[in-house]
């Protein structure tokens, strides 16, 4: 029949058309990876750590170095920790390894540097960062709440 391969493509266009779009606006828009990604870069969660260094142990490349010492309490804690990702193979020994769950990746894929000194993460002190970022965070909220509610309570000061 004459047109029949118009109407077959047609079909397939009007089909593409009104399914659901799978295209994001990247960069605007970004891929949620799924739970099981393996990639980005390790996250390391200081207040799980108890600084045994299985990680590193585990690490075939040896891209996990890491200090420990003593804290005030005696206790055995990290001093510094830093990931060689333009080292790593991704091979999840070390989270497999970790006995507290204290590194995971971070699923970030824009892992692009300009300079290969900065492929190294210093996990330490970014874990420190999000500690104080969450603390900072979480005080503002109570403070807000409380405001809230002594502004809401009966007796309570009021907003004029
Ligand atoms: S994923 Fe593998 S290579 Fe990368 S830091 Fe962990 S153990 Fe080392
Ligand atoms: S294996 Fe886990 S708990 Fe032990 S040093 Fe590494 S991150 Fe910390």
């Amino acid at each position: 029949m004459l047109g029949k391969g118009l109407l077959k493509g047609m079909r397939i266009t009007l089909r593409s058309f009104f399914c659901k779009k799978v295209t994001l606006q990247y960069p605007d828009e970004k891929l949620a990876m799924p739970a099981r990604f393996r990639g980005g870069e390790l996250e390391l969660d200081h207040q799980k750590c108890i600084a045994c260094g299985l990680c590193a142990m585990a690490c075939p490349n040896r891209v996990i170095k890491l200090t420990t010492g003593a804290n005030e309490q005696k206790k055995r804690c990290l001093t510094s920790y830093v990931y060689q990702s333009g080292l790593c193979l991704y091979c999840n020994y070390c989270i497999e390894a970790c006995p507290t769950k204290a590194i995971c990746w971070d699923k970030n894929y824009e892992n692009a540097r300009y300079f290969r000194k900065e492929l190294d993460v210093d996990c330490l002190a970014l874990s420190l960062e999000r500690t104080a970022a969450g603390a900072a965070e979480e005080a503002a909220f109570t403070g807000k709440t409380a405001t809230a509610e002594v502004e809401g309570a009966p007796g309570g000061r009021s907003a004029e």
